[in-house]
């Protein structure tokens, strides 16, 4: 399956397509994290793609390309994939539709995930990364225990360099303007999906709008996938 998560920074895209990843075997594609990880290796690309992605603005169609096609060429990406935060615009909708031509490929399902601006906001400006365990935690929704937990294995709690409220508010308003009108261009394969909730309460409701999901695994569905089930 070919899938494209949409929805606003702080909707869960991450979260959730790493999980469906990890049910369904389709690699996660999130070209935030291509981007965060050529600034991380100061690569030419990463040193130049940083300032936009401080400032919450889209970085150039050309830079995000360049590593979408990279990544989309490898092995493991043949048999699906999932795409995290790419397409964000209508020039990348084009260009993501010439890719995939270009490759006798074409998308199956684009899953919108729906949450309102106020849960966002606390989503992302709580959002913390624990620097001892790697824990993706929030100071607003993550239990006491779970901080307490972070504080005694002596991590600290990081903010990302975008996780700012100025770059957050930019960040909505680019994903308001440039982003949210695919979902018209999408309206064929569109699933909408509610994002409040504990992550497993939104991974069940992807799975539900997504009935080939589980019928593309052998061991869920020994006797393979159902007419009539596949988006394909
Ligand atoms: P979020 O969706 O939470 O804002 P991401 O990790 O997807 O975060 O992206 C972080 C930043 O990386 C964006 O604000 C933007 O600057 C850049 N970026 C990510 N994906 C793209 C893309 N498809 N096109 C242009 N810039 C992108």
């Amino acid at each position: 399956m070919r899938i494209v998560f949409l929805g606003a920074p702080g909707a869960g895209k991450g979260t959730q397509a790493r999980r469906l990843e990890a049910r369904c075997g389709w690699p996660q594609v999130s070209t935030g994290d291509l981007l965060r990880a050529a600034v991380a290796e100061a690569t030419p690309l990463g040193r130049r793609a940083k300032a936009a992605m401080d400032a919450g603005e889209l970085v150039s169609d050309e830079w995000v390309m360049a590593l979408l096609d990279e990544r989309l060429r490898a092995e493991d990406c043949s048999g699906g994939f999932i795409l995290d935060g790419f397409p964000r615009s209508a020039s990348q909708a084009r260009l993501l539709k010439e890719l995939l031509r270009a490759s006798r490929q074409r998308l199956d399902a684009v899953v919108m995930l729906e949450l309102p601006r106020e849960v966002l906001m606390k989503r992302l400006t709580g959002r913390r990364t624990c620097s001892a365990t790697g824990k993706l935690l929030n100071i607003y929704f993550s239990s006491a225990e779970e901080l307490a937990a972070s504080r005694a294995a002596g991590g600290e709690l990081m903010q990302r360099d975008d996780d700012t409220e100025e770059t957050i508010a930019n960040r909505l308003s680019v994903y308001e303007r440039q982003t949210r009108p695919l979902l018209a261009r999408y309206a064929d394969l569109l699933r909408r999906v509610n994002a409040m909730g504990t992550p497993d309460e939104v991974f069940e409701r992807i799975l539900e709008v997504l009935p080939s999901a589980d019928s593309m695994m052998p061991a869920a569905n020994p006797a393979g996938p159902s007419p009539g089930k596949s988006y394909g």
